[in-house]
């Protein structure tokens, strides 16, 4: 094929200059083939991972030998890394753990790696390898494993997982029958998967362009019930109503959409960062509040006032993220709801809106002459709530002058 222009990027082209031999591998030749863009680029050369690091050196590259034990070394040149990956060859699997020799063949090298499409070399000259077919699947749209796929399973139950990621990137057409009868097989073993590594793949699937028939199929072989544990799976229309619907490509998003409930219990579980599961929970909250207000949504309200309300008390992209949510699942279910149109024309105004925030803190009430303590929380909470319900507008000396009265009524009363 006509040399790659990724490959004369300097960090490569050198990688590959000191490396005689050496081929671009994995991703980036199949996505070159596909015409995709190209993140980065991973080497292959038939030398052993001393000897890699030793030549990368030699020419002046910053070499990282992280994961020198398993024959990979990281080259980096001008900010840009390249992974380099001594020629393998698996000696014995039990299915979570590879041991690996080098070996100077390539063909034993793509013999190891999970699909044809992902089995493929290419060196700076252009010069294309393929030993299963990869290239004709890929224009095929077919995601098949190199050689027997319940073996290659059984080698390593990821790749079940990693199936789907391929499948909704690359797929077209039926998949491949033998892939989904092996898949199918494997089912029972993918409970040995650690967590981690099933919230990863989850979530690398997610982020392709158009998940939701992968993801179905990923339900109809069980994969997808198994790898969730007891989670309830939303309807099997929300992925592709939030696609429909023009939604960001947003994984977590999407991992709401695919649990109807318990979207963040589900994460926690395959212990996603603080931070996603925060997100997830805070998007179940901001939901509650999108739901009573979808007549006002369908009419062009609601009114500026309820909507600073409504951004004082949710995060804005929490907020955006259950309109979105919403609008799918009442696409989904058939439910009526606002149309189209009108969540936009919500989301819009919603995202326009300069978030209220309350202008009066503890030192606030302190200059008032409340004391701290209970009382000064419930004063202030009081006072917050006063602001609340008049729109979010009222300034400080607004809010100031409603404290003072309101701490007036309590000393009246207690009196
Ligand atoms: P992406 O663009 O999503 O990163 P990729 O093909 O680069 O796709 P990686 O997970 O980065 O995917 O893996 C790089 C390459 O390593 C793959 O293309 C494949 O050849 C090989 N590989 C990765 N994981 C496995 C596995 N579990 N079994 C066999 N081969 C694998
Ligand atoms: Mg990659």
């Amino acid at each position: 094929i006509a040399p790659p222009a990724i490959l004369a990027d300097p960090a490569p082209a050198a990688v590959l200059a000191a490396l005689p031999g050496g081929r671009a591998v994995g991703g980036a030749v199949r996505d070159v083939l596909a015409g995709r863009p190209v993140a980065d680029v991973d080497v292959a050369a038939p030398f052993p991972p001393e000897e890699i690091a030793a030549r990368l050196t030699a020419a002046g590259l910053r070499v990282h030998e992280t994961g020198l034990a398993h024959g990979t070394v990281t080259a980096v040149l001008a900010g840009q890394p390249v992974e380099v990956t001594s020629l393998r060859r698996d000696v014995v699997t039990d299915g979570r753990h590879a041991v690996v020799a080098w070996t100077t063949s390539w063909r034993e090298d793509a013999a190891r790696r999970d699909f044809t499409m992902n089995a493929l070399s290419l060196s700076a000259e252009g010069e294309l390898w393929d030993y299963f077919g990869g290239r004709a699947d890929l224009e095929a749209g077919r995601v098949r494993f190199v050689g027997d796929p319940a073996t290659r399973l059984a080698e390593d139950h990821l790749r079940a997982l990693r199936y789907f990621r391929f499948q909704a990137r690359y797929g077209r057409g039926d998949p491949d029958p033998a892939a989904v009868e092996a898949i199918r097989g494997a089912v029972p073993f993918l409970s040995r998967l650690s967590v981690e590594r099933i919230w990863m793949e989850l979530k690398r699937l997610l982020a392709a362009p158009d998940p939701a028939e992968a993801v179905a199929l990923m339900e109809a072989t069980g994969v997808l019930p198994t790898v969730l544990g007891p989670a309830t799976l939303g309807a099997p229309g929300v992925l592709g109503a939030l696609a429909a619907i023009g939604a960001p490509a947003d994984p977590m998003l999407r991992f709401d959409a695919l649990l109807t409930h318990g979207a963040a219990e589900a994460a926690r579980r395959l212990k996603a960062s603080g931070e996603e599961v925060a997100r997830l929970v805070a998007r179940y909250r901001a939901g509650h509040d999108i739901l009573p207000i979808q007549p006002a949504i369908a009419v062009g309200g609601p009114d500026d006032d309820a909507l600073r309300r409504l951004l004082a008390d949710q995060p804005r992209d929490r907020l955006l993220d259950a309109a979105w949510l919403r609008q799918a699942v009442n696409r989904a279910w058939g439910w009526q709801g606002p149309d189209d149109p009108a969540w936009d024309r919500f989301r819009a105004r919603l995202a326009a809106l300069p978030i209220p925030t309350f202008p009066l803190q503890g030192r606030d009430a302190l200059a008032l002459g409340v004391k701290p303590g209970p009382e000064m929380g419930r004063l202030l909470a009081e006072t917050r709530r006063w602001w609340m319900e008049d729109g979010c507008t009222a300034d400080a000396d607004a809010c100031r002058r409603q404290l003072a009265e309101m701490m007036k009524a309590i000393h009246t009363k207690t009196l």
